[in-house]
């Protein structure tokens, strides 16, 4: 019963947001929308849970693909942060925005970074490449190195808004085709410097520790996500297995919400497939 909990309390979130939207706006599309992203994170982190192991990754495609490939390409909506200050500029309460508050600005108060875990559409491909844990001298150096390039991801957040208040501010003909390109180059620039920095830190994790714009919406409001990993202190030998197999490099043997690196959490759930002694839980 305990593993259906968190797995059912995702589906019933998402159904309530797919039902409320569907009657307030009228548009059949979000109850199809948010049930089938609601149906296939229930279902991962279920199979998850009972050690399917390649789950999440069946999940990050399903709904990665999904975002990425219909909404995105087909049905020209641009889901990159971009595409949320294009419909908020032009005062569209449409997809994108619907997207950003559901996933990136409200939910990660409910379910924390789970975004990045289960449905991102650039980790789904990082997860993918070599580089899933860090090394004990790894992890030294990149505490180093977040204190020295922590700030790109502001200047890549302010890039993009300014991008947008361009486009608007010269009157640029055919706004929806600029959209469509900036989602393809958009994209494309993420991989490849999201694969790049991989090889490069030996690291698939990189590019959402130091570039990804969108943790400016995500990590404050994942400080308070009622889904978090916890620690039964009464249980931990303080083997350690749990840290070595954490690729955001949490300190989950701190029980506070002022861990460190807390906000980082994508709750993989490695940690606690990992923990010999099951003292980690959601
Ligand atoms: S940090 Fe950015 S790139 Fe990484 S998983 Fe989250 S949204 Fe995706
Ligand atoms: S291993 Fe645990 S602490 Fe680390 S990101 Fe995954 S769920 Fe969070
Ligand atoms: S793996 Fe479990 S027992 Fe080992 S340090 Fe982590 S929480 Fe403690």
């Amino acid at each position: 019963m305990k593993k259906l909990a968190v797995p059912l309390f995702l589906w019933l979130v998402f159904e309530v947001i797919a039902v409320t939207l569907w009657l307030a706006l009228d548009n059949l599309f979000y109850l199809i929308n948010f049930s089938y992203i609601g149906s296939c994170l229930a279902l991962g982190i279920f199979l998850y849970s009972k050690k399917v192991r390649f789950a999440r990754n069946l999940v990050q495609a399903a709904v990665g693909l999904y975002m990425l490939v219909y909404l995105g390409i087909f049905s020209n909506e641009n889901m990159q942060i971009e595409g949320f200050w294009y419909y908020l500029f032009l005062g569209v309460f449409e997809a994108a925005v619907i997207h950003y508050l559901v996933a990136k600005l409200l939910g990660p108060f409910l379910f924390g970074r789970g975004w990045c875990g289960y449905a991102c559409w650039t980790a789904m491909v990082l997860d993918l490449l070599p580089y899933k844990t860090l090394r004990q001298d790894a992890r030294d150096a990149q505490e180093l190195r977040k204190k020295r390039l922590g700030y790109i991801r502001y200047l890549v957040f302010l890039t993009s808004l300014l991008f947008v208040g361009v486009l608007f501010v010269f009157h640029v003909p055919n706004l929806e085709r600029a959209m469509l390109y900036s989602f393809l180059i958009g994209n494309a620039l993420y991989y490849g410097t999201g694969i790049l920095l991989a090889f490069l830190l030996k690291d698939n994790r990189a590019f959402c520790k130091y570039i990804c714009p969108i943790t400016v919406f995500l990590k404050p409001a994942s400080y308070f996500s009622l889904l978090r990993v916890k620690l039964d202190k009464d249980k931990c030998v303080s083997c350690g297995k749990c840290l070595k197999a954490c690729p955001m490099q949490v300190d989950m043997l701190d029980a506070s919400r002022s861990r460190r690196n807390g906000t980082e959490c994508i709750l993989c759930l490695e940690c606690i497939r990992e923990c010999p002694k099951q003292a980690l839980h959601l």
